[in-house]
């Protein structure tokens, strides 16, 4: 289908797809992302909050499914919050990046991350075939 589009309507159809993107000049693109970031962390922060909401109760269970059940749920509450802290890590290094030329640039290959995947995931820190060739060696370890 690919093929036998004509190269002009192809970039009609990114146009129409990406209109947040398209023309916009470096800066506004940088103003644009870092704004995503910056509305990013605060989600990230306002779930950090409700993870003090009171936890279930810590007294050892009587019956030992309660107990892995609680257990399971306490495992799975520091996961999370693990997950969070690792995605505020990397909000905040990319705010700083975005102060630098480093922003955007592939970790790996020291390519430009597409901006395509950075309106996706601003802070993108490998493009999409170094995050590709990353997952396939670690899947076969
Ligand atoms: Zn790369």
């Amino acid at each position: 289908m690919a093929l036998t589009t004509p190269p002009k309507s192809r970039s009609r159809q990114a146009k129409v797809s990406l209109p947040d993107t398209h023309g916009w000049s470096q800066e506004a693109r940088r103003a644009q992302l870092r704004e995503a970031l910056i509305r990013q962390r605060a989600l990230l922060l306002a779930d950090w909050k409700l993870g003090f909401l009171p936890l279930t109760d810590r007294t050892p269970f009587a019956d030992p499914a309660d107990q892995a059940s609680n257990d399971f749920e306490q495992n799975l509450f520091f996961q999370v919050r693990t997950r969070l802290v690792t995605k505020l890590k990397r909000i905040e290094h990319a705010l700083l990046l975005l102060r630098t030329k480093h922003y955007g640039t592939c970790r790996r290959c020291h390519k430009a991350i597409p901006d395509e995947r950075l309106a996706v995931q601003p802070d993108a820190r490998f493009c999409v075939p170094c995050l590709a060739w990353m997952e396939n060696r670690a899947g076969r370890n």
